[in-house]
């Protein structure tokens, strides 16, 4: 049904099904409507138009496509049957609200219109058949409210102004306070000022008032606020919006009415405890804007236990339905609940582990528990078996982490070690909600442009409002951390800084901000624009200055699903580390041996290694080149030692020199007369051995295995330092696995050569230790000639390692260097002001179906010839998910990353592996 615009549900069916019943066509609240409707939840019915039919508005120049009149006609005919209530109706009017939802969570992205239908006659109407007129007046001044502002682009704080001072005039606090006839009042004052700016009456018919609605919603789509929020969360090929269409229930009734949002879960930790915020007597939007401060969610069972059990089971069966944790949208109307929302809930980091590792082990409720809302009559039995049951199999619970969530866990806390807990208190300054954790040092700011220049120019910054809006959300990106007076934990700051694994800080009572001094108080202290403040996000704490900040200890949820990702996967991870130092650290993060350790860093490390070097590359016979390589080897030796001990028996990919030798030559005039003092070679001799060095494009030119073709005694001092390291372990009872890589060869006859001489050269010193140490031979494929040639490299090579840095920049013919100019501009989406030639950077992602191409044509080939070719990968891809992924895909034995990247790495191996093997019983 391609040209379908329209979706109904209500009363437990939703017409929906199969390839329409999906975010790309309904978004994500429609499809968690419908969803929510089909297994029994109550939900008020309504339609949803699809995403395609605002596809199409904006195709047409902002019209609406031919044939929606009729289908929206019919689906509010269908409604009013479901509803048993007319729309406009003088007596017992049908309301309705009208509201955005895109295939992705977009929070206060786009407007919501609640209490669409009301006008002069039908709010008379409802305030008679409800017999509550402060409730019905409420309703319309609210909806007068929203419809001006959000469809009609009135601005809203003169309402909000006249509302104000209505209760000031009163001496009234709160909004459900205020009488009936002053919200008629009010109502009038509302008219008459849409009146006067938009010279016509407000719409009474509630048909055109909902077309006004349809169009505002599929015009929010494009504001900026919407387009910043999808630049900055990287959503921007989502194609539009759906509009729902949905009865209105009421939360604004009366003291056993309500509305709030909240969590199956506690997004922060991830403990089974349901968590969340609710007004009493109150419409939707009053709980997300911060404006009144929510109560509890754990106090529902008090305030109305009926709708809390019913609550308890929604959450139930939700959490066993979707076998996630869901983030939910609901109101009560006279104590009975009805559902608005449902999603997955967005969490911070630990969490995300603690919630996996819960929902694979643990049921969300005890038996007790389960049985109390059976013998109810909320729970359904289905739901109550599998409530007391684990949701996820283990593996379930590995795909359910993404390589964000491992990043944020690294996430900074304070240093506690740099400051004592004596002085901590002394310089604490006040505390709020602790709405998402991690640590922030920066500079106070007080708007969001500002915190987007400052960030520019490379500053910390803090950003401190009364409450945050769609608008900031670009400077509450470009902040390290965020701290709001108002609002609870689902409020829109926090919402939208939990997404991003921001630090931030809500809901701080104490803070008193003076937008125009640039300056807050806080439990008396005055704290101004660009002075230092730290946030602890996890305690809720906020102090002065600007402190240290360390990395975290890690959850023991973290360590379990990994532990689970390894028993998993099928390829080895390996690090990049060319030091103990890096090779220990990488250890202990899970790496299974080093797929690449560069030896050139090592020359650089010293004044006396440089110098050592220099003395190589000025040489002029070879006598004196071997006279310095001499005094190189130690060095090497004793490096090699300390990483081989530190590896302890796993294997260790050796790379020998790569870089052009003009990269160590001495810079400045001091060097080369150093240099000259030790060699007795006369500076200008030195200055033009220098420049003899110069390349035109030396990444193509005299450097990787070409240096040793052509210098071969650099090969032997590498080789002798590699193997008599390794000897000393041996020795030492310490096992060692060397493998030795030519970088950048291209052809067979080139890396016989260089084989033949590392065999020869390590063999010898081998048979003079009479130990056994066995070690690999191979190369690294990063020259697509390499690639297209690599039946016949591994006739030589006992391995490959695809270096996809190098075989990027040559099978793109793009510099990596230089990229930068030009990149962005092929990476940004066309919205972006880009031309959207390439999806992601091809030097963080790997180009599969390029570059990917050529890997697996290398593997296909090696293997021809070497059945057992050890292949891994050591380019920057092999620590990015996707390319892991593709690795495992393409039959590598192992990737290789930096470090702290190896978990990512595990994870998304382990990810393949198990999407592998379900494809497979398919
Ligand atoms: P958002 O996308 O910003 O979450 P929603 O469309 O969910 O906006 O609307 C915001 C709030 O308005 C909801 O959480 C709910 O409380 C209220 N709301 C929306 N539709 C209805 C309705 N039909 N009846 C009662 N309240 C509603
Ligand atoms: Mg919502
Ligand atoms: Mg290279």
């Amino acid at each position: 049904m391609a040209n379908k615009h329209v979706y109904s549900y209500g009363a437990g069916k939703a017409e929906a099904k199969g390839q329409e019943l999906t975010k790309n066509v309904l978004g994500g609240k429609g499809v968690g409507l419908m969803e929510m409707t089909s297994i029994g939840i109550n939900v008020p019915a309504g339609f949803t138009v699809t995403i395609q039919t605002c596809e199409e508005y904006y195709k047409l120049g902002r019209k609406l496509p031919k044939g929606l009149e009729k289908e929206v006609i019919d689906a509010v005919k269908k409604l009013e049957k479901t509803a048993g209530k007319k729309l406009g109706d003088a007596n017992d009017p049908l309301l309705i609200s009208v509201r955005s939802g895109a295939a992705r969570s977009m929070p206060g992205m786009l407007e919501t219109i609640l209490n669409l239908g009301l006008n002069d006659k039908s709010v008379e109407g409802l305030a008679k058949k409800t017999n509550n007129p402060r409730f019905a007046y409420d309703s319309y001044r609210r909806f007068i409210q929203m419809y001006s502002s959000t469809a009609m682009g009135l601005s809203k704080q003169p309402m909000e102004d006249m509302l104000h001072d209505m209760k000031h005039k009163l001496g009234i606090k709160n909004d459900p306070e205020i009488p009936a006839e002053e919200l008629k009042k009010l109502c009038d004052q509302f008219k008459a000022f849409y009146k006067q700016h938009k010279k016509e009456d407000f719409p009474q018919d509630p048909m055109k008032q909902l077309w006004g609605a349809i169009m505002a919603v599929f015009n929010s789509w494009e504001a900026e606020k919407a387009q910043t929020y999808r630049r900055v969360e990287k959503i921007t090929d989502l194609k539009g919006t759906a509009v729902n269409i949905v009865q209105m229930v009421f939360g604004n009734k009366g003291e056993n009415s309500g509305t709030g949002v909240c969590f199956t879960r506690d997004p922060n930790t991830g403990e089974n405890i349901f968590y969340g915020d609710y007004l009493i007597n109150a419409q939707g939007e009053d709980v997300v804007a911060g404006i009144r401060t929510p109560l509890k969610l754990e106090t529902l069972n008090e305030t109305m236990p009926k709708a809390y059990d019913q609550l308890c089971a929604v959450r139930a069966i939700l959490e066993s339905y979707y076998k996630e944790m869901q983030d939910l949208e609901f109101t009560i109307e006279d104590e009975k609940l009805y559902m608005l929302q449902c999603r997955t809930g967005k969490r911070s980091p630990s969490a995300a582990f603690a919630i996996a590792l819960d929902h694979a082990t643990k049921p969300l409720l005890s038996k007790a528990q389960a049985a109390d809302l059976v013998k109810k009559g909320y729970l359904p039995k289905k739901y109550a078996e599998m409530a007391v049951k684990p949701v996820l199999s283990k593996e379930e619970a590995v795909l359910r982490i993404n390589s964000d969530d491992i990043e944020r866990l690294f996430y900074p806390v304070i240093d506690t070690k740099k400051i004592s807990v004596e002085e901590l208190k002394k310089i604490k300054i006040g505390a709020g909600i602790n709405a998402v954790p991690g640590a922030a040092a920066g500079k106070v700011v007080f708007t969001a442009e500002e915190a987007e220049k400052l960030a520019h120019k490379g500053e910390p910054v803090i950003l401190v409002r009364k409450e945050t809006s769609p608008e900031d959300v670009g400077g509450m990106h470009a902040a390290k951390g965020i701290l709001t007076a108002t609002g609870g934990k689902t409020s829109h700051a926090a919402v939208v800084a939990r997404g991003w694994g921001k630090c931030c800080i809500v809901g701080c009572e104490a803070l008193n901000i003076n937008y125009e001094t640039k300056s807050f108080v806080i439990n008396g202290k005055t704290v101004k624009h660009g002075d230092y403040i730290t946030l602890d996000g996890s305690a809720g704490e906020i102090y002065l200055g600007n402190l240290s900040l360390k990395e975290p200890e890690l959850p023991a949820s973290y360590y379990t699903i990994l532990k689970w990702a390894d028993t998993f996967r099928t390829i080895n991870v390996r690090t990049n580390a060319d030091t103990p130092y890096d090779a220990q650290n990488a250890i202990n993060m899970g790496a299974e041996g080093i797929g690449l350790c560069r030896t050139e860093h090592m020359f650089f490390d010293t004044e006396e290694r440089r110098l050592a070097i220099q003395e190589m590359i000025v040489a002029d016979t070879l006598a004196s080149r071997k006279d310095a390589l001499a005094k190189l080897l130690p060095f090497q030796r004793n490096d090699f030692y300390g990483i081989f001990k530190a590896m302890n028996g796993k294997p260790v990919t050796i790379r020998l020199i790569d870089p052009p030798l003009h990269e160590f030559t001495p810079k400045d005039h001091a060097g080369v007369e150093k240099l000259s003092k030790i060699t007795g070679i006369s500076p200008e001799k030195i200055k033009h051995r220098c420049e003899q060095l110069h390349e035109s494009n030396p990444m193509l030119g005299h450097r990787g295995c070409r240096l040793c073709i052509t210098y071969p005694e650099i090969l032997d001092m590498q080789i002798t330092a590699i193997i008599e390291a390794a000897i000393k372990c041996v020795k030492e009872g310490i096992k060692v696995y060397p493998e030795i890589m030519h970088p950048l060869t291209i052809d067979r006859k080139e890396l016989r050569i260089l084989e033949q001489q590392t065999r020869v050269v390590a063999d010898a010193l081998i048979k003079q230790a009479k130990v056994k140490l066995p070690y690999l031979v191979g190369t690294m494929i990063e020259i697509p000639r390499a690639a297209l040639l690599a039946n016949e490299l591994a006739e030589v090579a006992e391995f490959f390692s695809f270096g996809t840095n190098d075989l990027t920049q040559m099978t793109l013919g793009l510099s990596r260097d230089d990229a930068g100019r030009f990149l962005p501009t092929y990476v940004a989406t066309e919205k972006d002001g880009g031309k959207g030639i390439f999806r992601d950077d091809p030097f963080q992602s790997l180009d599969q179906s390029g570059v990917g191409m050529l890997v697996k044509m290398g593997i296909e080939r090696g293997r021809s010839t070497r059945k057992n070719l050890k292949i891994g990968i050591c380019g920057e891809h092999g620590g990015e998910a996707e390319s892991v992924k593709f690795c495992h895909r393409a039959g590598m034995n192992y990737v290789s990353c930096s470090p702290y990247r190896v978990p990512i790495a595990r994870l998304a191996a382990a990810q393949a592996a198990i999407a592998d093997k379900k494809g497979k019983k398919k």
